[in-house]
């Protein structure tokens, strides 16, 4: 059901009433950072559309059609994902000429493309139409997470709704009380997660996360100390600790950096209220924001920023990390 999803208000509220009121778009753009719930929104989205007896502009989540799309199954029901690092012209074109036959079972087709972030101009070119003048039974809904990547021509033919992350404290309970997660885990997830509840179960499962952060912590040390060789060894040590795609690890490792310079400079100022993200660590994060020094950490912590920007575009990730180790601590 829309209303079980963690946050996103706001697309809930909206999307919700287009059911209730049978007004919706053809085509929508979904917006925001990874994990916010944007495939989920989606895929509940999909679920309303096609419910045999929605509950106030939400699924009934008991129907034939509720049950097929939750298992997976349902013909009607497509999620388009990237095929490596792209979203393919081929794809594009088979989901285009699949478009155009009426759905097999349920009221409304539709189509969820995740990433379309990385989708080339010439796939973006290759469903412009469709967006435009989709037949009656047809939704498309494309996902994005880098606002940058959006070209002006599909942004003008989609009902553009964006996610923003949702209060920790929503996070927390939803960890504690679906997953039966200790309070203080869930705390650390979901703050190292932004406010974003697939982020933050991602970290919840992730077997190597404290032994990532002790790496973060090694690297946040030898920026501190100005040292460049020891930076570059635990920046290649970070990036051989993630999985998934050279990209998504990186921006995972400049995710935890920041988060971690943060608490050092959040103790540098207070020692004793500081909100400490990494709490289970404080008294080494306030030994090291003691020996901080003049370095100038909201100015590191914007260049790590800009570089998990950088890395959203076409940066390598690799020379990305290592350039940015060796200017924040030239700098
Ligand atoms: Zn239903």
């Amino acid at each position: 059901m829309l209303k079980n999803i963690v946050g996103c208000d706001f697309p809930k509220k909206i999307l919700a009433s287009a059911v209730i009121s049978g007004n919706h778009a053809g085509a929508y753009l979904f917006f925001g950072p990874r994990g916010v719930g944007k495939t989920l929104t989606a895929l509940e989205f999909a679920k309303a559309l096609n419910c045999e007896s929605p509950v106030e502009g939400g699924s009934c989540d008991t129907c034939a059609s509720c049950r097929s799309i939750d298992h997976g199954n349902s013909p009607d029901v497509t999620l388009w994902s990237p095929e490596g690092q792209n979203t393919k012209i081929e794809q594009m074109r088979h989901m285009r000429e699949e478009a155009w036959h009426a759905p097999l079972r349920a009221k409304f087709k539709v189509n969820i493309i995740e990433k379309a972030d990385t989708m080339n101009e010439e796939s973006s070119n290759s469903v412009l139409k469709l967006l435009e003048e989709p037949p009656d039974y047809l939704v498309n809904i494309l996902l994005y997470e880098n606002t940058s990547k959006i070209l002006d021509t599909i942004a003008s033919r989609c009902a553009k709704i964006r996610f923003t992350p949702a209060p920790a404290e929503e996070v927390i309970n939803f960890l504690t009380e679906t997953r039966g997660a200790d309070p203080e885990r869930a705390s650390l997830c979901a703050l190292h997660s932004g406010g974003c509840p697939g982020r933050a179960l991602e970290i919840l499962d992730d077997d190597r996360f404290d032994e990532k952060r002790a790496v973060i912590a090694d690297a946040a040390e030898s920026i501190l100390t100005r040292d460049i060789h020891s930076a570059l060894i635990h920046g290649e040590r970070m990036r051989s600790l993630t999985d998934g795609s050279q990209k998504d690890s990186a921006k995972e490792a400049l995710d935890m950096l920041a988060v971690y310079l943060r608490d050092i400079y959040a103790a540098s100022l207070d020692p004793e209220n500081a909100d400490i993200v990494n709490a289970d660590q404080a008294e080494e994060i306030r030994f090291r924001a003691s020996r901080a020094g003049n370095k100038d950490l909201p100015g590191v912590i914007r260049q790590i920023i800009e570089t998990g920007y950088a890395l959203s575009g076409n940066a390598n990730p690799q020379i990305a990390l290592e350039s940015l180790l060796t200017r924040v601590i030239s700098d």
